[in-house]
């Protein structure tokens, strides 16, 4: 397959990964700094068009200085182990949190292992390698990732997953966004809130998306599924109305159930309703649930509610003292 390389701006390109064979659902980024760098890497399936891009670009084998993941799920890191011995010479930069998961991924993969059931595992992602522990910088919030005539400024965005991380381009200001806003692909004229266990927070989620745009003052978000969006407010308003939004609707429907089926079928609908208006000729909602399927962000979302309510039972028995 030809590689498809998009670029968005000077020193800036995305590099189709062909996730689940889709064409922009997920993205690579090369920065074509003096040390050239990728953000993301999409899984061990898209290691050939990602490095076929890189090829194509002018990248090869000993060329790649550093390789970024927003975070450890799959569609975005999977391939990273796999990608670092493709490329001998580049560091592997992830938060803190996530390090220890990409040096040993038993546990990445048992959990992924759970929510996609073994077939799909391995006809979504293939095979996740470790990266060498000696390779590997773990960076938290307001670290800078050198990249000799340009940096990446580390921004903490949990929510998604608590070790989610956005990346701020000196050269640009875009800013790399992973699935904090959610899921915005060009095929689907819709805003898609990814909301995965184990860890979705919507509090966290909106802050981070607050965090967000307070630093794309530049006037550019990157998804990694999938490209630019330049009008930054009106994105992230649209990604905390539609988090609030399936964030109430599970809500609501937990209080008289908690049927996974009722609460999939209560989000479908919401889904439905999410679709831009106008542009419900274009409506084909499966091609969003190999990203960011409904039933695994009910799953996010009844946990994040679950741990909440035994969150507020254990601080009112804490706080509860004998009147005196
Ligand atoms: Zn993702």
């Amino acid at each position: 397959m030809e590689p498809v390389t998009i670029d968005i701006a000077p020193g800036l390109t995305a590099i189709d990964t062909f996730y689940a064979g889709r064409e922009r659902y997920t993205a690579a980024y090369l920065l074509a700094a003096e040390e050239p760098a990728i953000v993301e890497t999409g899984p061990t399936t898209s290691a050939g068009p990602v490095v076929a891009g890189l090829e194509r670009l002018g990248i090869g084998p000993s060329d790649l200085a550093h390789i970024i993941v927003t975070h450890i799920h799959l569609d975005h890191a999977g391939g990273v182990g796999t990608l670092a011995e493709r490329f001998p010479a580049a560091t592997v930069w992830v938060h803190e949190r996530g390090g220890p998961h990409l040096a040993d991924p038993t546990r990445l993969i048992a959990s992924a292992t759970r929510i996609y059931g073994p077939a799909q595992m391995s006809a979504l992602f293939g095979p996740v390698e470790p990266v060498p522990a000696g390779r590997l910088h773990v960076v938290r919030d307001g670290d800078r990732i050198g990249l000799g005539d340009r940096s990446l400024d580390v921004l903490a965005t949990p929510g998604h997953a608590s070790h989610q991380i956005g990346l701020v381009d000196s050269a640009t200001g875009a800013v790399f966004t992973g699935d904090a806003l959610g899921i915005h692909v060009p095929a689907v004229p819709a805003l898609r809130p990814a909301t995965p266990p184990p860890d979705f927070d919507v509090d966290l989620a909106i802050d981070s998306i607050q965090r967000i745009r307070s630093r794309a003052s530049a006037g550019m978000v990157l998804f990694s599924h999938f490209g630019p969006v330049t009008e930054v407010d009106r994105i992230c308003d649209l990604a905390i109305r539609r988090i609030r939004g399936w964030a109430e609707v599970v809500r609501t429907t937990l209080e008289r159930t908690d049927d996974l089926d009722e609460v999939v079928s209560a989000l479908e609908e919401e889904a439905r309703r999410d679709i831009e208006t106008g542009a419900e000729a274009a409506l084909d909602l499966d091609r969003l649930e190999v990203l960011s399927s409904v039933r695994i962000n009910a799953l996010g979302l009844m946990r994040y509610w679950r741990k909440r309510a035994e969150r507020e039972a254990e601080g009112d028995g804490a706080g509860a003292q004998p009147d005196s």
